[in-house]
């Protein structure tokens, strides 16, 4: 990485970069954003696919607001397995907050500043590489436009400084606070839903199909290949749903540990989403826990049934992010 060696190209601040020992990449170590592993391999991705900039960027935003305490965090490619050692992101994973509107980037570059800042009446200042992080750009006068964008029509900040002299002094105003509220409350940010279900071969093409849908509506898929449940990887679970859109929980099986990921995703105030199939519980009978009864379940009878029905409720419920305006698929007749 060709990058100031004594620098944090998250936030500029003096931070240690050394090769890593695990990985062949850098190894990050900063006060502010932690520790962090960019694997050669992702770096070279970024480069190849993306823009340095634009991950840096990316990246910053989510260590500032996504930040999961503790664990080194991994960049890597692709996540190809489960890492007890690391916390791992993927550079899709990263590159896909990038914002897709100005006013997406300015209420994004409202919450980065909101959280420099922790308190009203603070103010701060920012230096080169924090500054175009912050305001996902390349370069101070990209930055200062944005900026000015903001004091003067939005009236989100207040500015103190020339353009010589960029962010001397940066503040928000009554109005930018009250608007970074609203956007804690409900921002779609994570662009990801999780899946819960019983791991069994048979249910192998129910998985698929849910997969399918994930992409179909423009969400990445989070799902944790059961292994023995230890500690490890309950940690990562429970992040995992912290930080998706909702859930899918298929409750086949009346496995304890859907409901208990169901729980926690429903507790953290998550839309999730219970399915079933309807064969297995007549064929066992057995019936949903008593507890979910009330509450509205798919129970689909065959793959594309369930294809169909999860299509519409995350479209209606969660929303379609490839298609916003989407109509809901119609249901599929019989002929197949
Ligand atoms: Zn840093």
């Amino acid at each position: 990485m060709e990058t100031d060696k004594n620098k944090c190209p998250l936030c500029g601040e003096n931070a240690l970069i050394t090769n890593s020992q695990d990985y062949f990449g850098d190894f990050i170590s900063c006060n502010n954003c932690g520790k962090i592993i960019i694997t050669d391999d992702a770096f070279n991705l970024v480069k190849k696919k993306f823009n340095e900039n634009k991950f840096y960027a990316c990246l910053y935003y989510y260590i500032q607001h996504f930040r999961k305490n503790g664990k080194v965090y991994l960049i890597v490619e692709k996540i190809e397995e489960t890492n007890d050692k690391y916390f791992q992101l993927s550079i899709d994973e990263i590159m896909n907050l990038y914002p897709n509107s100005i006013s997406e980037k300015i209420d994004m570059i409202l919450l980065n500043i909101s959280s420099l800042l922790k308190n009203p009446g603070f103010c701060c200042t920012l230096n080169e590489i924090n500054t175009n992080n912050l305001f996902f750009t390349q370069n101070e006068r990209e930055a200062y436009f944005l900026a000015e964008t903001m004091e003067k029509e939005s009236k989100f900040i207040k500015l103190e400084g020339t353009v010589s002299n960029h962010f001397n002094n940066i503040e928000l105003t009554y109005k930018g606070w009250t608007r970074v509220d609203e956007l804690k409350k409900d921002i779609k940010k994570y662009k990801k839903g999780f899946i819960a279900m019983w791991f069994n071969e048979n249910m192998e093409p129910i998985r698929n199909a849910i997969k399918d849908v994930f992409v179909e509506t423009g969400y990445q898929i989070s799902i944790i290949d059961e292994k023995e449940h230890n500690n490890q990887i309950v940690q990562e679970i429970l992040h995992e749903i912290e930080t998706s859109d909702f859930i899918v929980a298929d409750l086949t099986g009346n496995r304890g540990g859907v409901y208990y990921e169901a729980g926690y995703a429903l507790g953290l105030g998550k839309e999730v989403i219970l399915i079933v199939d309807n064969n297995w519980l007549e064929k066992n009978k057995e019936n949903p826990h008593f507890d979910v009864a009330q509450k509205n379940q798919i129970r689909y009878i065959s793959i594309d049934d369930l294809s169909v029905r999860l299509f519409n409720r995350i479209t209606s419920t969660v929303g379609n992010l490839i298609n916003p305006n989407s109509p809901l698929k119609s249901l599929k007749t019989n002929d197949e």
